[in-house]
């Protein structure tokens, strides 16, 4: 899948970034549109950008996209014309935006700065060494961890769980409740796991609507979340240690 994004690119600018498939036929665009980031006030545009990039819902992406639009015509047309499926959270299809969060080719970008001028050789050996101490080191955090979800799961279970303490949900039948949280009212349903705000359909992890709903029906929060929070999945994920190459003479 094709991903437009704007990202800082240092020294105060912001360019829009492809992590492309392929699929993009203009690279030329970037450069000109970046420029007109830069002029036009790169900070703002960005977190403009973001906003609309991380709305859940598509009326709240409207309003974001549409006060980008009106602030930079031209990246407005360029997003549009990328698509929205491509960068937004709101029309997304798949899970790219919701479970992947991270544009993993600019961490890596970034993590490699230093080590770009190496020669190839040198530079594979560099990040065999990086990947050998971030499982490391990621094994040792998550085998720590003795709860059935990991403990960043947890600390958003139990925000969310105080934030939606004194929400009433209105029953409908046996899966679905009325739920209103004083600004934002819609139906959630914990069988298919959809709630009209879209955080528990995107993150896989209860919304406080959701949680609320579960509540009324001593239902546990553990089981709506997805397996991906599990504190075994997140073992399993850097279960296998990176190995050095070796001496070729051995
Ligand atoms: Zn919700």
């Amino acid at each position: 899948m094709a991903t437009a994004i704007i990202s800082n690119s240092g020294a105060g600018s912001y360019t829009i970034v492809h992590v492309s498939d392929g699929d993009w036929r203009h690279p030329e665009k970037a450069a000109t549109l970046a420029t007109v980031a830069v002029e036009g006030g790169g900070r703002r545009l960005a977190s403009m950008a973001v906003a609309a990039a991380k709305a859940y819902r598509q009326s709240e992406f409207n309003e974001y996209f549409i006060e980008l639009e009106r602030y930079a015509p031209a990246i407005g047309a360029y997003l549009r014309e990328a698509g929205f499926s491509r960068w937004a959270r709101a029309y997304s299809d798949g899970k790219r935006f919701d479970i992947m969060t991270t544009n993993i080719g600019e961490c890596l970008n970034a993590a490699l700065a230093d080590a770009h001028k190496l020669p190839i050789q040198c530079l594979m050996e560099y990040i065999r060494n990086m990947l050998q101490q971030w499982f490391y080191e990621r094994r040792g955090d998550a085998s720590k961890m003795g709860g059935y979800i990991t403990a960043w799961a947890e600390g958003e279970i139990g925000k969310r769980l105080a934030l939606s303490r004194n929400w009433h949900p209105e029953p409908i039948d046996m899966y679905r409740f009325n739920v209103h949280d004083g600004h934002f009212g819609g139906i959630i349903d914990l069988k298919v796991r959809t709630y009209t705000c879209r955080v528990f359909d995107f993150d896989k992890l209860p919304c406080g609507h959701a949680l609320a709903a579960a509540r009324s029906h001593n239902i546990h929060p553990y089981s709506l979340c997805s397996s991906y929070y599990q504190t075994e999945a997140l073992l399993c994920a850097y279960a296998d240690p990176i190995m050095p190459v070796g001496s070729q003479a051995d």
